[in-house]
């Protein structure tokens, strides 16, 4: 009895060593799998999420007026199996660690994380897209210096292609060019008397 006393007491004066969640803050580990979430910035509605969700639970729908699309994600289908997040081509989607999700059943069809997401105009041809984020348009035109990827990310997938044709074009016309005037230069660095030999022969 005294040994069960003494214990007692002890813990008493130490506290609680379990968690005190939810009467305090918990620890949560930073690569716990909470809620999907989409930065409405990085997404460009190509539907790569949506076709890997085993779980159906990703929505993509055009607008009324087609000024836009929206994407849902159904957090009670979810299964944080974090497909989405590998195979997103931009990095828009991501899964974060806040794993508060208990609701009441009245409440099931309000569990949504919902972005609505706006097209912008071709800036050359006006066509309503959405522009590729900086970054990869950084990385994909990495090879180019001279190609601004802040100006290439605000075509249109045809105005790329015919920016990047005609890119292309300029260049080999000034790689011809300077292989004309190399072999003139060649030509004319020739000795008098190579030259010569060449007339008579
Ligand atoms: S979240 Fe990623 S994969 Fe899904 S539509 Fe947007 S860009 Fe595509
Ligand atoms: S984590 Fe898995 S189940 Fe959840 S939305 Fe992404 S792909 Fe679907």
């Amino acid at each position: 009895m005294a040994a069960f006393l003494k214990v007692l007491f002890r813990n008493l004066l130490d506290g609680p060593s379990t968690d005190p969640f939810p009467l305090g803050e918990t620890f949560t580990p930073e690569r716990l799998r909470g809620k999907c979430v989409v930065d409405p910035e990085l997404c460009v509605g190509c539907g790569v999420c949506k076709n890997v969700c085993a779980a159906g639970a990703i929505d993509i729908s055009p607008k009324a007026d087609n000024s836009g699309y929206s994407i849902t994600i159904w957090r009670n289908s979810c299964c944080l199996c974090a497909s989405c997040r590998h195979y997103c081509p931009t990095g828009a989607m991501s899964i974060s660690n806040d794993w508060h999700s208990a609701h009441k059943q009245t409440e099931k069809f309000d569990c949504i994380e919902q972005q609505n997401i706006e097209y912008e105009p071709c800036s050359k041809c006006g066509t309503l897209i959405r522009p590729l984020p900086l970054k990869l348009a950084q990385k994909i035109y990495a090879h180019d210096p001279e190609l601004s990827p802040d100006f290439i990310r605000h075509l249109c997938p045809k105005c790329r292609q015919m920016e990047d044709a005609m890119r292309a074009a300029r260049i080999s016309k000034q790689d011809s060019g300077a292989k004309i005037a190399d072999s003139a230069q060649a030509a004319l660095n020739q000795p008098a008397e190579s030259q010569n030999s060449v007339q008579t022969a």
